[in-house]
């Protein structure tokens, strides 16, 4: 039996608005049309890992409200267990207000909400859900305490654990030690180690006692390092509409893989192909790729 996945992170709903330029400080404009897209970075992962097959189980806060009601309902759809999502009484679920200039810029203003109240308590009280998983999945949207609580009962239950560290900041060794996967884009990189270079930053973070390093480069694809060895995994050649979820394509897909028995290296070229099929189509969680759709990549790529 394939074992879950413990998804600790955000959920946000974007609140998006286009407008032909946006406001000076203190104007209104008028704008066009508004919508609003689940979002944040654990749900994201949470969904891209479910629309591959995986059985996922989420740990996060949203507010006792309508938006939360939706992502709730959105999730759930997905495939994902939302049983040990709180609703948050004290706190309004996570928004992001984006205005889309007529150039496609966007300024964006995260209220991260719930999201800021999970704490170190809510995810011991799912203790229970690490026992038995195979793979814990975080990000940086939620306070470092709770992440630092997810990886101490993922050594604790015998799971690995897989970390985005975005958005980027600078981590703790001791955090970074209890990592087995950390897959930063090359911003992230090297915020966290501090260099530019590629290869010194990995290098660096090596030193740390971090296994597997996988690195997403965008259009050129994923560097993967493990112990000696680095190995340039190249982008699949695809029209980019828009990269909104990219990198959250490509984790979802990677914890799948491993959950399947996948070596590091397979798990990077299904986030690969998950990152190139998420690139291809406009928004976050509709861009995310079914499991056919990414086997079709792979069969394509070979
Ligand atoms: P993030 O969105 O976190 O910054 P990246 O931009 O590095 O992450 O993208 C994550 C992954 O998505 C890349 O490693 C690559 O596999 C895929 N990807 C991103 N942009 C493209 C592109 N233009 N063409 C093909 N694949 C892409």
């Amino acid at each position: 039996m394939t074992r879950h996945i413990v998804v600790v992170g955000s959920l946000n709903m974007d609140l998006v608005v286009r407008a032909p330029r946006h406001p000076l400080p203190g104007e209104t404009i008028l704008g066009g049309e508004f919508r609003t897209f689940p979002g944040g970075k654990g749900a994201n992962q949470a969904v891209a890992a479910a629309r591959l097959g995986g059985a996922v189980k989420m740990i996060g806060r949203v507010g006792a409200d309508a938006f939360g009601d939706s992502l709730l309902q959105t999730m759930a759809k997905d495939g994902v267990d939302t049983q040990r999502i709180l609703r948050d009484p004290e706190a309004a679920t996570g928004v992001a207000l984006i205005t889309v200039d007529a150039a496609g810029q966007n300024t964006i203003v995260v209220a991260s909400g719930a999201n800021g109240r999970v704490t170190p308590g809510d995810v011991s009280a799912a203790e229970d859900i690490f026992a038995g998983a195979a793979i814990v999945l975080l990000q940086l949207e939620c306070p470092l305490p709770a992440v630092a609580c997810a990886i101490e009962l993922a050594r604790q239950h015998g799971a690995r654990v897989v970390l985005n560290p975005a958005p980027a900041q600078p981590l703790d060794a001791t955090l970074l030690a209890g990592v087995d996967y950390l897959i930063p884009n090359q911003a992230e990189l090297a915020l966290l180690s501090g260099l530019d270079s590629t290869r010194a930053a990995v290098s660096r973070l090596q030193t740390i006692g971090i296994p597997s390093i996988i690195v997403t480069l965008g259009e050129e694809g994923t560097l993967v390092a493990e112990g000696n060895s680095g190995t340039l995994l190249p982008a699949h050649r695809v029209v980019a509409v828009d990269t909104t979820a990219a990198g959250d394509a490509f984790v979802g897909a990677f914890a799948v893989a491993l959950t399947e028995g996948g070596s590091t290296l397979q798990a990077a070229a299904w986030g690969n192909a998950a990152g190139a099929l998420a690139v291809t189509r406009a928004g976050a969680q509709p861009s995310l790729p079914t499991r056919r759709e990414l086997e079709h990549l792979l069969s394509e790529a070979r």
